[in-house]
């Protein structure tokens, strides 16, 4: 507690621009957010009130960073699991605890989990060889569950494959397409620890964002779809558009049932695939995520503020929509020269006024998410596309 104003302190590891917008949610709760950051430049060490300088894997930093912290939590899933089993035995409140966010630092024990729990996941294996890979392609083959391969640009039955780091990937980084098995021994031969799935034949992407507190109370956002580019998420549509109720409904159960099933303490978003047969999940993340960024004005109760009510066992907040259409939009460096980032705000205010734009504080670089734009409105059309204008702007300076 912070005994300065009777509010609790929340610690949060990671200073990206997940910890910068908490630390915006956490003013209105009366706190400030204490965050634990590699470096003074970092998205949200730039303008919380308490930082401290470490880094997540040192176990000794982290153990200074949660003394007097009510609740501890990530920006991040790279905090080895052992030091938060270790905080936890040591008596910190450290939210999501060891057992759960595993699910979110290993693909392998995810899809085996998802698998225990009957949850619908693409058919996927471990693989330790190229021989391994070819098998599996085989018996996507033989069971007929395979995309037509021709059709898909792979270079037999069963094949493309999807191939994916265990640990590590992010933003489509540590995950490949397998064309065939020359593919597969190049992969393998650089000694990742690797699981490979089916090419899902997927319509489009969703994701469902639920939080649970340790009392057990849970709360579901509107079923949202994501649109990637190059696997990074470039927009999000929530509601998404032509979503039956019967599947939403659907899609937020399962992600009821999992925060349930797993132990998760804060938010969980299940990224999910939509099939014509119905919806798969891809992965799970269990902190604020890219897919709930339209929250902070689009929905009553933000993601960001849901995550610290979550962690310190607040009841939940109302997660309606404030409008029927909020598209976000995230804006990536563009390339060198041109305008400057803050030219390119001054025009974007003269195009557009309703638009909302977040700015993480970040250094430009090519491909970089350095912010994102949240337009409301009656229309997902028109929403979407001056959501799509605005991000151009900022991003190209056009
Ligand atoms: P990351 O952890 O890097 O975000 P993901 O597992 O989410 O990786 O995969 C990144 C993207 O790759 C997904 O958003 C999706 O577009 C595509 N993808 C991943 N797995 C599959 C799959 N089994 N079938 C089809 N596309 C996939």
């Amino acid at each position: 507690m912070d005994t300065r104003t009777g509010l609790p302190v929340v610690g949060m590891v990671g200073g990206g621009q997940l910890a910068r917008m908490t630390h915006q949610a956490s003013i209105a709760l009366g706190q400030s957010l204490r965050v634990l950051s590699v470096s003074p430049d970092d998205s949200a060490a730039l303008v919380a009130a308490d930082v401290r300088i470490g880094t997540h894997t040192d176990l000794a930093a982290l153990r200074e960073f949660a003394k007097g912290c009510d609740a501890v939590t990530f920006d991040h899933e790279h905090v080895p699991n052992g030091h938060i089993a270790a905080l936890a035995a040591e008596g910190v409140k450290i939210y999501p605890g060891a057992e759960a966010i595993v699910f979110a630092q290993d693909k392998q024990r995810m899809r085996e989990r998802l698998s225990e729990l009957g949850a619908p996941v693409p058919r996927w294996r471990a693989v330790s060889s190229a021989a391994d890979v070819v098998d599996f392609a085989a018996s996507l083959a033989a069971a007929g569950t395979a995309v037509d391969a021709s059709a898909a640009g792979g270079s037999g039955a069963g094949w493309p494959v999807v191939a994916k780091a265990v640990r590590g990937g992010y933003d489509g980084r540590g995950v490949w397409m397998l064309g065939d098995a020359a593919a597969a021994e190049e992969l393998v031969a650089t000694g990742t620890p690797l699981i490979v799935e089916e090419q899902v034949p997927l319509r489009r992407e969703l994701a469902a964002l639920v939080a649970r507190s340790p009392f057990g109370q849970v709360a579901a956002y509107p079923v949202v779809e994501t649109v990637q580019r190059d696997g990074i998420c470039v927009e999000v549509l929530a509601p998404a558009p032509g979503l039956s109720e019967e599947r939403a409904v659907e899609a937020q159960q399962l992600a009821i049932d999992l925060a349930h099933a797993l132990g998760v303490v804060g938010l969980l978003a299940v990224e999910l695939f939509e099939t014509d047969a119905g919806i798969v999940v891809n992965e799970l993340a269990m902190r604020p995520h890219n897919s709930g960024h339209w929250t902070i004005e689009g929905a009553r109760t933000s993601q960001f503020e849901q995550h610290l009510r979550a962690v310190l066992d607040y009841p939940m907040g109302d997660t309606s929509p404030a409008a029927p259409a909020v598209v976000m939009a995230n804006v990536l460096g563009g390339p060198a020269g041109g305008m400057s980032i803050d030219e390119r705000l001054h025009h974007l205010f003269a195009d557009d006024p309703g638009v909302r734009v977040h700015l993480y504080g970040k250094q430009v670089r090519p491909g970089r998410k350095i912010g994102h734009v949240t337009v409301l409105g009656d229309d997902m059309t028109s929403v979407r596309a001056r959501a799509a204008r605005a991000a151009r702007r900022l991003q190209e300076g056009e």
